[in-house]
């Protein structure tokens, strides 16, 4: 196992009773986990034309603007509702109790361009939806989807369809 992949720490019920949250932050605060986990993400992307980063707020962004650095091409963040100015898109989904949103501005991308989406961790995979459909209301062709972490018991990939890979740098 990679080093960086030592560092991420399990929190128990966090942030409510059951749950046991994949702490990503020591990761990111040491120089060499942090590149090499961003390395690991950048890997399989690598040679595919891709246009721009589709990064998830908000842990999606910490790992999704080094990963469009990495990659030579610019970021488009989506974001909770509320947050940006101007026309803007969303796509609301479901939560365990209630529902959630992301939110992209209007025009943020010429359509057609070919977009990776990026977060930190695919759990049961909603999130990843949302976002998937958010680029395509955008007019954005997927390229594909990039998270650090997979939490292979939530089964979230099941729900990845597209013919685009979803790669996970870190499967548990
Ligand atoms: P899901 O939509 O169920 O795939 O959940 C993925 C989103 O929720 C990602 O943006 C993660 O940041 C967050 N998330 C879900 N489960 C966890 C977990 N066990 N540890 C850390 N983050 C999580």
């Amino acid at each position: 196992m990679p080093e960086w992949t030592q560092l991420i720490r399990d929190v128990p019920d966090f942030p409510k009773p059951g749950v046991v949250f994949k702490d990503i932050m020591p990761v990111l605060g040491e120089a060499s986990a942090f590149a090499a986990a961003i390395e690991a993400m950048a890997r399989p992307w690598q040679g595919v034309p891709i246009d721009a980063v589709l990064a998830i707020e908000a842990r999606g962004f910490l790992l999704g603007a080094p990963l469009a650095r990495t990659l030579g091409v610019g970021l488009v963040p989506l974001r909770k509702p509320g947050k940006l100015p101007g026309a803007t898109l969303e796509q609301s989904y479901a939560l365990e109790y209630g529902s959630d949103a992301l939110v992209v501005q209007a025009g943020a991308l010429a359509p057609g361009k070919r977009v990776l989406l990026v977060d930190d961790v695919l759990a049961t995979g909603g999130t990843l939806l949302a976002a998937r459909a958010l680029a395509q209301q955008l007019g954005a062709q997927i390229a594909g989807a990039s998270v650090l972490m997979e939490l292979t018991f939530l089964n979230g990939r099941a729900r990845w369809t597209d013919a685009a890979p979803l790669h996970a740098a870190l499967v548990v």
